[in-house]
């Protein structure tokens, strides 16, 4: 069974969850944020299956009944709170998923513990649903939000939770994990770590997926020749985005992470230190002909396009922009 001593980087999150338990001092609404991947719900089920605990120990026991049902996610009071459409959670997901439930009392334990793991996708009226509950809460309810993204939450919502948010995970300790489990070279395991973002879910994923090698590979075959690309690599390149939809802003780290090298090149001549060991000749020459200026204004541009694929807006031409602000650049086409 699952303990606090599992999850990785996050001692102010467990410090938090131990404390409560010791104290008996539990929170009524938790809000824990951060990206996706980042292990928020694995967090929380360790948190609820303590609280059921038969034993009342500060972590779950893993023997007695209440610890076997949560381990198999089948504890009838630790309650999964989901919601139909895929991209939003709406009022009627609230009233079904907690508010006609919360007032049934739990079954098993003294406490019934909802898990709701997309909040950052509900609707402005799915909070106000919600906000009635948080405001009078029976005594025995604990809601647990998940946020990808604490921004789309109301203030009225964030004032009534404790405000928890997931730290991201030393470089050291990812590459560690990733060493341990052995599948990476040591130069693939630099990129994944560098694109996990300190995230340990993504720099698993990342080391379990075929498809990353394959794209690392062809991002870096386009980036060592943006110059002379021609318009069958161009064609390549936006493919390859198309048909990666819900992908695009993974894909763009290649490319933010190269421009990042080919900055830190030019500013420390360092080549050992550079995250693509692969491509190292393509970035010192891209770090001879390129200004600091270009090269701020590629990677905000880049950034600028991941935080909008993130908020859902559709890549549009920003694809192709990008090509042409970095194929001028190097050419000397300047505007
Ligand atoms: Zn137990």
């Amino acid at each position: 069974m699952l303990k606090f001593e599992d999850i990785v980087g996050q001692e102010e999150i467990v410090s938090f969850f131990r404390r409560s338990i010791r104290q008996n001092k539990i929170s009524h609404a938790i809000l824990i944020s951060g990206e996706k991947h980042t292990g928020k719900k694995f967090m929380a089920r360790i948190f609820a299956s303590a609280l059921c605990c038969e034993r009342g120990g500060e972590n779950p026991c893993g023997e007695c009944r209440s610890c076997k049902m949560a381990e198999t996610e089948n504890h009838p009071d630790i309650v999964p709170v989901l919601h139909e459409k895929p991209t939003s959670f709406g009022v009627n997901d609230v009233r079904k998923g907690i508010n006609d439930d919360i007032v049934i009392k739990p079954y098993q334990t003294n406490r019934k513990i909802y898990i709701v793991p997309d909040a950052s996708m509900m609707t402005p009226g799915a909070q106000n649903a919600l906000l009635k509950t948080l405001e009078e809460p029976p005594s025995y309810a604990v809601i647990i939000l998940l946020a990808d993204n604490r921004e789309t939450l109301l203030p009225t919502i964030l004032s009534r939770c404790i405000c928890l948010s997931v730290k991201p995970v030393p470089n050291g300790t990812l590459r560690g994990i990733l060493r341990e489990k052995g599948k990476l070279s040591e130069g693939d395991m630099d990129l994944a770590v560098a694109f996990a973002r300190g995230s340990i879910g993504r720099a698993e994923l990342l080391s379990e997926s075929e498809e990353f090698s394959e794209c690392l590979r062809e991002c870096v075959r386009l980036l060592s020749r943006m110059e002379r690309l021609s318009s069958s690599d161009e064609r390549t390149f936006l493919k390859l985005i198309a048909d990666n939809k819900g992908k695009e802003a993974d894909y763009l780290d290649f490319f933010r992470v190269w421009f990042r090298d080919v900055l830190y090149y030019k500013a420390t001549e360092d080549a050992e230190g550079l995250t693509f060991s692969h491509g190292r000749r393509e970035i010192m020459r891209y770090a001879g002909k390129l200004s600091y200026e270009e090269l701020r204004k590629t990677v905000d541009y880049i950034e600028e396009i991941q935080a909008s694929l993130r908020a859902g807006v559709s890549p549009g031409l920003s694809f192709e922009l990008l090509i042409d602000l970095v194929r001028d650049a190097l050419t000397d086409m300047k505007v």
